[in-house]
């Protein structure tokens, strides 16, 4: 049997998200049918708002819902600091650290040949004319993760900005090979943070 064809748009829907598969997928459209209307056009709501509402901060990359973002409108941040990052949940994790005050730049992914991932694909070009622009910069801290991928891209970056003169650090080996910045709790990555060395 078939099933009827909202339905089967909906399982559909749901396997586009990642770790969802036709399964689980089934599971939570039949789930969403026994939910209460008010709730089903909540969450409706919330995934249209979230693409209309939230976009890249233009200075640095990070998602808001202002023109520019929390951390660019910040005069008390350390501007002669700036820490790269491949994704908004990356930054998050930092500023729950608490303990580093400079600003961001997120890349919103790594470098990846194989997935047809060039330096155009992320947002390196953004970084390095704003370093341009900026002279106050004097530091920049490569906080990518410990993957293939996440190391090759702190090269290439490295390569890139070390001409200019501003110092490039990386974090400290804290994080084990592969692990996620992400998932890392505030005392690993203060101590990566800390005892970051130079590139
Ligand atoms: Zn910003």
């Amino acid at each position: 049997m078939q099933y009827p064809l909202p339905i089967a748009h909906l399982i559909d829907a749901y396997m586009k998200l990642p770790g969802i598969g036709e399964k689980t997928a089934t599971r939570l459209a039949f789930y969403t049918m026994d939910m209460p209307d008010q709730d089903v056009d909540d969450f409706a709501k919330s995934l249209t708002q979230v693409k209309k509402d939230i976009h890249q901060c233009p200075i640095c990359g990070n998602i808001t819902e202002k023109d520019v973002c929390d951390v660019c409108s910040n005069p008390n941040r350390d501007q002669t600091t700036i820490m790269v990052v491949e994704q908004p949940k990356d930054l998050m994790a930092f500023e729950e650290m608490g303990e580093y005050d400079g600003l961001y730049h997120v890349l919103h992914g790594v470098l990846s040949p194989m997935d047809g991932i060039g330096p155009e694909e992320i947002n390196i070009k953004s970084l390095i004319t704003r370093l341009q622009k900026n002279d106050a910069v004097k530091e920049v801290i490569l906080a990518l993760n410990s993957t293939p991928e996440g190391e090759s891209t702190s090269m290439y970056i490295s390569k890139l900005i070390k001409p200019a003169g501003i110092k490039v650090t990386r974090l400290a080996a804290g994080l084990s090979v592969g692990s996620d910045i992400e998932y890392a709790n505030s005392i690993t990555l203060k101590r990566a943070v800390q005892g970051r060395t130079a590139l």
